[in-house]
């Protein structure tokens, strides 16, 4: 497994791969099971499978989230050699955002909505480092959890809106036995929050918008940004919370046809 932390050592690496398939799994590290399972699954489908590792300062609204982001990057690249990655692009900021830097890529309708509408500016800065990252590894795939709905969706959108020859695949959310989905932030949970943020899930699950805010507004110790069903590509039921000073988001795939279909347009 190459470490590569120049645009130019990446391109260098791929020239000779390029007449084989070559999938790519964007990360911000602190990888877990979700991150494994989109690294199985570009294993499975690639000749070459490149991962990023950036923690992408764009899309943090606050400095004290994007400090306090877990970062443990030998961890992480012992984790990636066992997957089977054959590249791992590690940039410092500077080479994803020299001086001068001022290109930025906006989803303008998804990336207002839900998640967006709590972090202006995240969807932009996700859809501009994910682009660059298309466009210096020039996979014919791409993975992303399901756990991020929206930003799927915002990439779904970016893909066809700019017409990129990139094949997009989604892939579950992998969650703990007890339902939490995994996620980095986990590890700044303390146990008491943990315990708390269990609700989340549980209330989504319930599979209707107006259940699942009832039951979190009586949980104690969590702070509701929002619940509420999506219109995606599976629609689902999307919920931000904040427990002490993390903030998590979860989603539940809604059935066509169901009642909680019904909750759609009720939100405020
Ligand atoms: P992140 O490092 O948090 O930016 O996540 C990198 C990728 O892993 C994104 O496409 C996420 O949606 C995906 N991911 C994060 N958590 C999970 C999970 N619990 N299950 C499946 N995919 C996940």
């Amino acid at each position: 497994m190459k470490v590569c932390r120049t645009i130019a050592e990446v391109r260098e690496r791929l020239e000779h791969v390029r007449k084989g398939t070559i999938g790519l799994v964007p990360t911000m590290g602190a990888l877990h099971g979700g991150h494994l399972s989109l690294l199985e699954a570009a294993r499975a489908d690639n000749d070459t499978v490149v991962m990023s590792l950036f923690v992408n300062p764009a899309q943090f609204a606050e400095s004290a989230d994007l400090a306090g982001y877990p970062r443990e990057e030998e961890h992480d690249l012992e984790l990636a050699r066992d997957a089977g990655v054959d590249v791992v692009f590690a940039p410092a900021v500077e080479e994803m955002y020299p001086p001068g830097f001022q290109t930025w890529v906006d989803v303008t309708e998804l990336g207002s909505i839900l998640e967006g509408r709590f972090r202006p500016g995240h969807f932009r800065g996700v859809a501009t480092v994910v682009l660059k990252l298309f466009a210096i590894v020039r996979p014919d795939r791409t993975y992303f959890g399901q756990k991020d709905a929206q930003q799927a969706e915002v990439i779904r959108r970016l893909i066809h809106d700019l017409a990129l020859d990139i094949e997009l695949r989604v892939l579950p959310i992998v969650r703990d036995p007890d339902g939490l989905a995994l996620s980095s932030r986990n590890a700044l949970l303390s146990p008491e929050d943990r315990t708390r943020a269990l609700a989340l899930s549980r209330a989504l699950s319930t599979g209707s918008a107006n259940a699942a805010r009832s039951a979190l507004a009586a949980s104690n110790g969590l702070v509701v940004d929002y619940v509420e069903v999506a219109d995606f590509d599976p629609p689902v039921i999307a919920g931000a919370v904040r427990v002490g000073s993390t903030r998590l988001i979860d989603n539940v795939p809604l059935n066509a046809g169901s009642d909680s279909r019904s909750d759609k347009g009720d939100d405020t």
